[in-house]
């Protein structure tokens, strides 16, 4: 399974660790975001609201579908 995040160019702006994460896998230290592996569920959400494009996620189809269910059993998406 092809599954990987990782952070590059981080300007240190904190917006990623700010609630955003599900599972809290993402926090500042040293000024620097850091991604626990073990934790995340490669949902995307730090990802998407990065306005530098710092977070990149890379995965094969069916690792996305296995983590839409997982982020699918902590959040009510239909309200
Ligand atoms: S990809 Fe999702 S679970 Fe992983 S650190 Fe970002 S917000 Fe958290």
């Amino acid at each position: 399974m092809l599954r990987s995040i990782w952070i590059s160019n981080y300007s240190g702006c904190g917006k990623c660790t700010e609630g955003i994460c599900f599972v809290n896998a993402i926090k500042l230290k040293d000024g620097k975001a850091e991604i626990r592996s073990e934790s995340c569920l490669i949902c995307g959400r730090c990802a998407e609201i990065c306005e530098n494009q710092a977070i990149t996620i890379l995965m094969a189809q069916d690792a996305v579908e296995r983590s839409i269910k997982r982020v699918e059993k902590l959040v009510d998406i239909e309200s």
